[in-house]
């Protein structure tokens, strides 16, 4: 079949058309009885968090019991080595399964498929107990992580960054400060990055260090609180932090080489999520723009609206095809800078202007909290800054093409 393509097939193979399947069947028992019992507490972003900013308590055990549920269905941390606990799937059947999450909208499920909280490549760098310690209890669902990179004075320009870490005796002694940080106040351990070697030295990426860093070591900032994620980013301060060697991750100086080498991973992800969440926007606007009639139709029946339908059906059919193909040459092992890069920034692009269609389509009611689209809009717009802004994605493309 596939040499009568050229060597390329898109149809989803067996052991990943079960994945899916399965995933459908544990949204519908684990995922949606839990959203149930939550009901106005989870639906509404207003009670989501208490009057401090906090996340309920009942929303933080109800993801984590998800995330546990899931790792333990086998799905949480599915694209991490089996030797680790993971089911070592391809990076096509990962990208598909996120997709398929993501298209239910959002809810708890964005919580069962291992997001910036979860086990990432880089973390399979652990050596000796710190396998034990971190990487198989983060693939097990049982702790959570945070990547610190961002700092108040830099995020895009994240090699300039302040925060230092010093020799002390056989140990290290940490000194920073992160902000933006997700999962940094739920968190067990942070993947702290610093600098360990001047950049004179050492040269503008080399000279970084990452670092295990335990919740209980390190001061919890004040929040930042992105519209539609309110809880869920914080400051991490880093006051005289002492850790013994055994908490670096991977080579002492190398970091910022190897977290580059991980970000077509990032990148895959998110834009899956905004693939799938996109799919899910327009299968909402296709049903009420044949249902609702203005002037004696349906609105559908305008071409100005239906005319937003088509256009988002392009550009996300032409996105999807963009991850599958990215995913695709993630597991040939090819290079994939320049294609991880279009694609966050076209998936994300996309998931932005259907969400705002999305919120036309449907009138005021695309405005009210009781519906689903603002929230996807807020996200959206999340999604256009996060693992590097729109304009990053595009310096990136630009110097892959001699530009810049
Ligand atoms: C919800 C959320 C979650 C996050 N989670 C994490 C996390 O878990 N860990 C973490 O380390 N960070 C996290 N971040 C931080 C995020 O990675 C940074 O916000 C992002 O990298 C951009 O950095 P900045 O906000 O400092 O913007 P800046 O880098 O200051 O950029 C400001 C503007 O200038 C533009 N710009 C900057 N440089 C250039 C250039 N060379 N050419 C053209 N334009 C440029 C940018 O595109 C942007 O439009 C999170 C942020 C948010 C909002």
């Amino acid at each position: 079949m596939t040499e009568q393509h050229g060597g390329v097939s898109f149809g989803v193979d067996e052991e990943t058309r079960l994945i899916l399947d399965s995933i459908d069947e544990f949204v519908e028992q684990e995922v949606e009885p839990r959203e149930s019992e939550l009901g106005e507490t989870f639906d509404n972003p207003r009670l989501r968090n208490d009057p401090d900013g906090e996340v309920a308590p009942e929303v933080i055990d109800a993801v984590d019991e998800i995330r546990r549920a899931s790792a333990e269905a086998g799905f949480y941390a599915m694209n991490m080595p089996e030797e680790h606990g993971g089911q070592d799937v391809s990076n096509v059947t990962w990208y598909r399964a996120k997709r398929h999450v993501a298209e239910k909208g959002r809810g708890l499920s964005e919580f069962m498929l291992a997001g910036p909280e979860g086990p990432k490549p880089l973390l399979l760098q652990a050596e000796g107990e710190q396998v034990e310690r971190y990487l198989e209890p983060c693939i097990r669902g049982e702790k959570t992580t945070a990547f610190a990179l961002t700092e108040p004075s830099v995020g895009s320009d994240a090699p300039g960054m302040k925060t230092t870490a010093d020799r002390d005796g056989d140990g290290w002694v940490i000194n920073g400060q992160k902000q933006w940080i997700t999962n940094a106040p739920h968190c067990d351990f942070a993947q702290v990055f610093a600098r360990t070697t001047p950049e004179d030295d050492a040269g503008r990426y080399g000279g970084i260090t990452c670092f295990l860093v335990e919740s209980d070591e390190f001061e919890l900032g004040s929040r930042n609180n992105a519209v539609g994620l309110e809880g869920l980013q914080a400051e991490i301060v880093l006051d005289d932090v002492h850790v013994p060697d055994s908490r670096v991750l991977g080579t002492a100086d190398a970091a910022f080489y190897n977290a580059m080498s991980f970000l077509s991973l990032g990148r895959l992800e998110l834009g899956a999520t905004a693939v799938g969440m996109t799919r899910h926007l327009l299968e909402l606007c296709k049903e009420y723009a044949g249902e609702r009639e203005a002037f004696g139709r349906p609105i559908g029946r305008y071409q100005s609206i239906s005319n937003m339908v088509a256009e988002g059906r392009a550009r996300n059919y032409a996105a999807d095809s963009a991850g599958l193909h990215l995913a695709w040459q993630m597991d040939d092992g090819g290079g994939t800078t320049e294609e991880s890069s279009i694609f966050k920034w076209y998936a994300t692009d996309t998931f932005w202007n259907v969400a705002d269609d999305a919120v036309q389509v449907h009138g005021a009611s695309g405005l009210s909290e009781d519906n689903p689209f603002m929230e996807h809009l807020h996200l959206a717009r999340i999604l256009r800054i996060v693992e590097g802004t729109d304009e990053i994605q595009l310096n990136t493309v630009a110097k892959q093409n001699g530009l810049l």
